[in-house]
């Protein structure tokens, strides 16, 4: 029997597995938010259901826990840049992240894009499994619609063609390799997270 001729590598291996990218909405005592996830999943189709991952660490962890309510806003390829940075890179703690941002409010009172989105998932949480790290929200649908037959940006898409590049500087530093945010030191600590995207210093490289 021939042996499998393959570099070992888990992390490596499971960039193989496409995901698309989503701004999730949710809303607490009348202050809206956002955040980009690549962890919507739907489990089921009778009835559908619907899975969201989120990183315990994200103020939307928090938020979607206490309302049980969340929109799913599938973005396109059209997306700039600056809405998953706006969205995706800061915290909603302290921020207003629809600041700014065009969107409509869909029957659950929670923002959907005007612009970007091609299909909204309103979601209902009926289950909550904790991953300790991150918490998986079990949803069933309440409403959605399909706006417009753009293409769903994947993350492969976002890599190559919406991620800046990163600058060829020939600084010292680790440069997060899932959102480019660069470390700046001559040693990552062990336990650093992404002030952006909140992945481990795994997911460093050196630059
Ligand atoms: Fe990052």
């Amino acid at each position: 029997m021939a042996t499998i001729n393959a570099q070992r590598d888990d992390n490596k291996s499971l960039f193989s597995i496409p995901y698309g990218l989503y701004l999730v909405t949710s809303s607490l005592k009348g202050k809206l938010n956002g955040l980009i996830v690549n962890t919507v999943t739907q489990i089921t189709n009778t009835p559908n259901r619907v899975a969201v991952t989120i990183n315990k660490a994200n103020y939307s962890h928090r938020i979607i826990k206490e309302t049980g309510i969340l929109n799913v806003n599938c973005l396109t390829t059209e997306t700039p840049f600056s809405i998953f940075k706006n969205f995706g890179f800061q915290s909603g703690v302290d921020k207003d992240k629809f600041e700014g941002i065009s969107y409509s409010l869909s029957e659950n009172g929670l923002p959907v894009l005007n612009d970007y989105v091609n299909t909204f998932i309103s979601l209902k949480v009926t289950d909550y499994v904790d991953f300790d790290t991150h918490g998986m929200f079990i949803c069933e649908i309440t409403d959605s619609g399909i706006i417009n037959d753009k293409e769903t940006v994947t993350y492969g898409y976002y890599q190559k063609n919406i991620k800046p590049k990163p600058e060829e500087k020939k600084s010292k530093g680790y440069v997060c390799k899932i959102c480019g945010y660069v470390y700046e030191g001559e040693e990552l600590p062990e336990d650093f997270i992404c002030p952006w995207c909140k992945h481990p210093a795994s997911d460093f490289e050196k630059r």
